[in-house]
């Protein structure tokens, strides 16, 4: 039986995956790291192998392995495209007519050498199956082993395999047969398993609540990995905050910790009622978030990314900009403040996020001006692995003074606007970044087991003298354990929006 799995999953690895090997080979350009990755996927299939051991499904398994092995090979290797869950789906929705056109004699050739014919030897193989009971033990032992091998291979090369996971997911495409196996997966459960939820409506009874005198101009910035023990405003040793830093209005909170360790959770989350201990992603996007309320009550809004979009967030009000491919190379975060003038030339209570690119890895060296550069030398590639620890560190805590200079200019436009209006400015990151403690990079690490490097953003608030709100009140906060959890009722509280839905335990300005 061991012999079986062993020659199989090496045929495979050897035979199947040129594509994936030579596309590899041109990014990575290491011989080691090759063996590594031919060693993890051989590991990856006996793995899958060894799940699926049945006397009624082993066989049947393999068959489909070699057949779908051959016919992703071809395709991959003439025409380029993967094997993907829509690639299927389109498999299964063609008709005749259009399948033959991709008919040849090479592609037969293939599925003849490379598919059936180990397919019949599969079928012919007389194997002596395992009883139940000894199947049991067999997966047992085998299972946690290979597990294991995995994570250790995974580690030998923790830096390469940052990079491969990260930046190259699209070599994973590659890996064949287990990635056009995926794609059978994941068309099933998009097919059969996913229920598309109702649009729920909450705080639909939203209020703005009439007051005095001038209206409210509040700007939050949602940053990007930057992590709370980076900035010397906490106590970091190196000054990435010199302008910040003589700023004494501003409170910096550092004990404040994210919903998720990467954006498209963190996000999300932070303009959901929902808490990180309920937070679901299917449920948070189909009911409103943090803008739909504002917008319910009234509050004029504004949405202005130049990172990737708001992740469901701001899909449903008018003003919203993506600002990203308006440059050369790409938009600086200082650019989402252009036009904003104008857009708060007319007074009326005013809510507006600015979704920062901040310290987005791990190309961290092109997130910012010249002028910024203030610690070097510099990491100036997206491989970790070919640069020193102490580079990718330069390179990030770069972009934190980027992000020091960014915020001392949203702080100057509000103040330029106190004779209209009654301003503040919260800054609160998604989530951290690992900068190689333990060999870790990057983020994205499930919660429960992610450093806090990566949990631990930054946030920082500052409030006008005739907010409402002091910010001697905000001092007396900082070294508290806070969360992105309480950002959806202090921001309603603040806009002075009245709802059901508001909760006065998660308002800062109530601790
Ligand atoms: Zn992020």
């Amino acid at each position: 039986m061991k012999k079986i799995l062993f020659f199989s999953s090496l045929i495979l690895v050897l035979f199947y995956n040129f594509v994936f090997f030579e596309k590899s080979f041109a990014v990575f350009k290491s011989i080691p790291f090759m063996i590594s990755l031919g060693v993890l996927l051989f590991l990856f299939i006996a793995l899958l192998q060894t799940i699926f051991y049945s006397k009624y499904t082993f066989k049947p398994f393999m068959i489909y392995l070699f057949i779908t092995g051959s016919l992703s090979l071809y395709f991959m290797q003439k025409y380029g495209v993967v094997i993907d869950d829509k690639m299927i789906q389109n498999i299964f929705e063609t008709d005749i007519s259009e399948a033959s056109d991709l008919f040849n004699y090479e592609v037969l050739g293939y599925f003849l050498v490379l598919g059936l014919l180990p397919s019949f030897i599969i079928y012919k193989l007389k194997i002596n199956y395992l009883n139940i009971k000894q199947t049991f033990l067999f997966k047992l032992k085998y299972i946690p082993l290979l597990l294991l091998l995995i994570v250790a291979n995974v580690y030998l090369f923790s830096k390469a395999y940052t990079s491969f996971f990260r930046e190259y997911k699209p070599l994973r495409y590659y890996t064949n047969p287990t990635y056009p196996l995926y794609g059978l997966g994941k068309f099933i459960q998009r097919k059969y398993f996913i229920k598309k939820l109702k649009f729920k409506k909450v705080g639909g009874d939203a209020k703005l609540l009439p007051k005095e005198g001038k209206p409210k101009l509040f700007i939050f910035v949602t940053g990007e990995a930057a992590r709370a023990d980076h900035f010397s405003l906490n106590g970091y040793k190196r000054d990435t905050n010199p302008t910040l830093k003589k700023d004494k209005e501003i409170t910096s909170f550092k004990n404040f910790y994210s919903c998720g360790t990467e954006t498209a959770v963190s996000v999300p989350c932070m303009f959901s009622p929902l808490t990180r201990s309920n937070y679901k992603d299917s449920k948070a996007k189909s009911m409103s978030s943090l803008i739909d309320v504002l917008n319910y009550a009234g509050v004029r809004l504004l949405w202005i990314d130049n990172n990737s979009d708001s992740k469901g967030v701001a899909v449903r009000i008018k003003n919203y900009k993506n600002i990203k491919d308006s440059c050369h190379g790409e938009c600086r975060d200082f650019k989402m403040l252009d036009g904003l003038d104008k857009f708060v030339k007319t007074p009326k209570t005013t809510f507006i996020v600015l979704h920062q690119m901040g310290s987005h890895g791990p190309e961290y060296y092109k997130r910012y001006d010249k002028k910024y550069e203030k610690f070097k030398p510099v990491c100036q590639t997206n491989q970790l692995n070919k640069c020193t620890r102490q580079s990718i560190i330069n390179a990030y805590d770069n972009t934190i003074v980027a992000t020091d200079a960014f915020l001392t200019k949203v702080k100057e436009f509000l103040k330029s606007h106190q004779d209209k209006y009654k301003v503040a400015l919260w800054y609160v990151a998604d989530h951290g970044e690992s900068l190689g403690e333990k060999g870790i990079y990057l983020h994205g690490m499930p919660y429960f087991i992610a450093p806090d490097a990566q949990k631990h953003p930054a946030s920082i608030i500052w409030f006008g003298k005739d907010f409402g709100i002091s910010n001697q009140q905000m001092k007396k906060l900082k070294d508290k354990k806070l969360s992105q959890d309480y950002i959806f009722s202090s921001i309603l509280d603040a806009m002075d929006v009245n709802t059901s839905i508001y909760n006065k335990k998660l308002d800062l300005y109530k601790q």
